[in-house]
Formats: structure tokens, sequence, C-alpha cells
């Protein structure tokens, strides 16, 4: 139990009377003394991989990593870029951004290639830095998106994340149609135990709610619950003017959906789903993004949207198939097959080839390979 940030918790509570679920993640996750991210341990090597609360696709294989290295590479060719800010968002422990940088250290031409890494765990920043600094590019991190805009002098900027906007706070809604009732999820306290309520608002206090019912009306069930991230909004919005400003591309990878709608948050707990109130500040908390919501704001930036790709799509397009026979060629029984066992949790369709997406966008004059409008 995570006793310190509990009590933190309570206190707010009493204090506020209650608090909205985003700033209820919000305190759990990055509270600076007691948060869920600053509490990860070294030793135990508690967050990403086998032993930890959950694993992800850098950490299964080397081919995710490779092949968006090898997509990230035919983007500078295409566009003759010499000189280029690449920024991964949640790097985590530096997996995805070595195996980027090996296949870049395994060409001939000279890209200068400027680091950029938005974390905010220090303990994650430790392993980062163990697993960057042998590829000799300059390395910048930050723990606030919005410090990085004015440190990327005017370079083509390419912004990469694995499974970071998946676990950014979120707010929920729900929406009564018969009596055009329309709440927010919060939580209160009582009698010591955290629990669930909602708080009735106006559809003018909530205008991004209400529009998407007003649009969607017809569609909807009698109570329809709706996801919406702050934190999306913001960081969506901040590389957007990145790319508006520098040039550049922005390629993200997490599980989501089209839409805005559902219960999706959930918490994990050493690889298996717990109860949102009792692992507190121990587990993983995430939910599904909404790609509907990304498209409308890169829409209003007046931003070039791809259409979406699966990830299975993604690494096929790539040419995982080839790249995995390469691999093969030098490789011994063993690793053999743990390069089959990863290839297939990667693209199969009952893992995580089709609900993990692969998501694009750029500014307006750039080549980018194999997305479509
Ligand atoms: N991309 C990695 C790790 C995913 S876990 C991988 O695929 O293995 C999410 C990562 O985002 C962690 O590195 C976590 O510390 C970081 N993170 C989460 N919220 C953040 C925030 N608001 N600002 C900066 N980093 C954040």
């Amino acid at each position: 139990m995570n006793n310190k940030l509990i009590n933190h918790l309570k206190k707010l509570l009493i204090k506020n009377n209650y608090l909205d679920l985003n700033t209820f993640l919000d305190v759990i996750l990055y509270d600076k003394q007691f948060g869920f991210y600053n509490s990860i341990n070294r030793q135990k090597n508690e967050l990403i991989g086998k032993e930890g609360h959950f694993i992800t696709a850098p950490e299964i294989s080397q081919l995710f990593g490779e092949l968006v290295g090898i997509w990230i590479l035919q983007l500078c060719r295409e566009n003759h870029f010499h000189n280029i800010n690449l920024l991964e968002l949640g790097p985590g422990k530096g997996t995805l951004m070595r195996d980027i940088l090996r296949i870049f250290s395994q060409q001939k031409e000279n890209i200068k290639i400027k680091i950029h890494l938005l974390e905010f765990s220090k303990v994650l920043k430790s392993y980062q830095k163990e697993n960057l600094k042998q590829y000799g590019h300059e390395l910048k991190w930050y723990n606030n998106i919005f410090k990085i805009k004015d440190q990327l002098n005017d370079n083509p900027t390419i912004i990469i994340s694995n499974e970071f906007f998946d676990c950014l706070p979120i707010n929920q809604y729900k929406f009564y149609k018969t009596k055009n009732i329309y709440t927010k999820k919060i939580v209160r306290l009582d009698k010591n135990n955290f629990f669930f309520d909602e708080k009735v608002l106006e559809p003018q206090d909530i205008p991004f709610i209400s529009n998407i019912i007003k649009k969607d009306f017809d569609k909807l069930n009698e109570e329809t619950t709706i996801e919406h991230s702050p934190f999306v909004l913001s960081h969506i919005n901040q590389i957007c003017d990145i790319i508006l400003e520098n040039k550049g591309a922005n390629l993200l990878i997490d599980y989501g959906k089209n839409d805005p709608y559902g219960d999706t948050l959930q918490s994990v707990f050493k690889n298996e789903r717990s109860n949102l109130f009792n692992k507190i500040g121990e587990s993983d908390y995430s939910s599904l993004v909404d790609f509907s919501n990304i498209e409308q704001i890169v829409e209003n930036k007046n931003l070039q949207y791809y259409q979406l790709k699966t990830q299975r799509e993604f690494l096929l397009e790539m040419g995982i198939n080839k790249r995995i026979e390469n691999l093969s060629l030098n490789a011994n029984e063993f690793e053999r097959r743990d390069l089959l066992s990863g290839y297939e949790r990667l693209i199969s369709k009952r893992q995580m080839g089709d609900i993990f997406k692969v998501n694009c966008f750029s500014d307006k004059n750039l080549f980018v390979p194999i997305f479509k409008l």
C-alpha cells in the first residue's frame, strides 16, 4: 500500500469535498512527493517488463523499434532532412529510441539528430540515459511538454510515442437521454473509503461533450458514458504547434478506438486488472485513446491527418517479414525462437496486432512513408 499517497488524497477530499476523476488520477500518477511515477523502484524493476505491471511492444521485440526507425529514416531521406529533432513522449526504459538510433547508426549518410525526451519519472530517466548515451547524440530531458517548443531551433521535428497517451488522466461524463441530464464522474470519501459519485452539469459548461452528444444523438442509448482527457488535448495541441513552427510529423502508437464512448478506464497491477481503488499508487491506470478526438484537434490546426493503421498493417507494410528473415540468418536457435514469438505477439490479430493503432499527422508539405490521406 502507498499509505502516504492515500492519506494525501483523503486530506484533499476532506478539504475540497470531491475531486473529478481527472484530478484524482493526476494526483495518483504525478504528485511530486507521493505519486506513482515518482515511487517507481529501480531495484524491484516495477513498471515495464515481464516482471513489471505491463509489457510494451519495444520490450517484446527489437523488430518494433527497428521498423519505426526505418520509417523515420525513409521520411528523412524522402524529404532531404539532414538535421532533425527527434522527440519521444514517455520513453519508458528508452528501448524504442535505442532501437531507432541503432538503425540510424548502421546507415552511411550523416543525419544530425538532437534527441528530446519527455519523461516524468526520475527512475525511468536513469534507464534512458544508460540505454541512449552510447550513440553520441545530444540528449535533453523535459518533464513538461510546454518547455520543448523553444528548444527546437526551427529544425524539422519528428515526434514519436508508444503507449503514452493511454496513460494520461481522463474525465468521464454521462448523458441520460430521456431526462436530458449531463453528469461528471467524481470521487468522494465516505467513512474513510473512496467511492464514485456523479455531479450534474449544465451542457453549456461542457461544450466539447454536449457538441459530441448533439452530433451523435440519434445513435445513442438511454445512458451513455463519454471519456475526455484534458491532458490529451493539451499535449496534441502542443505537438501541433511544434509541427507548425518547425515542420515535421507525429507518429503515435497506442491502443484505442475512433470514438469517445464507453468506460474504458482500467487499473493494472503486475500484469493483472485490479479494482480502481484497491492498489492506489501501486497500479498503473490506462484508458483507450480516442483517435476521433485527436483527428478533430489536428484538423482544427490545419495539419494533415492520415488514415489510421493497425499495428499489424504498419509493421507488415514496413517490411517486418523481410526484417525477421534477415535477422534470423545470423541468429542461433534460441534467438530465432525468441524473434518468432515476438513477431507473433506484435502482429497477431488475437494479441497486439489489431487493438493497437498507428496514428500519423504532419505538416501539409511533407512526404510521409506508407500513410494515406
Ligand atoms: N513508451 C514506453 C513506455 C510507456 S509507459 C514503452 O513503450 O515501453 C508510459 C511512459 O510515459 C513512462 O515512461 C512514464 O513515465 C511516462 N509518462 C506518463 N505520463 C507522463 C507525463 N504526463 N509526462 C511525462 N511523462 C509521462
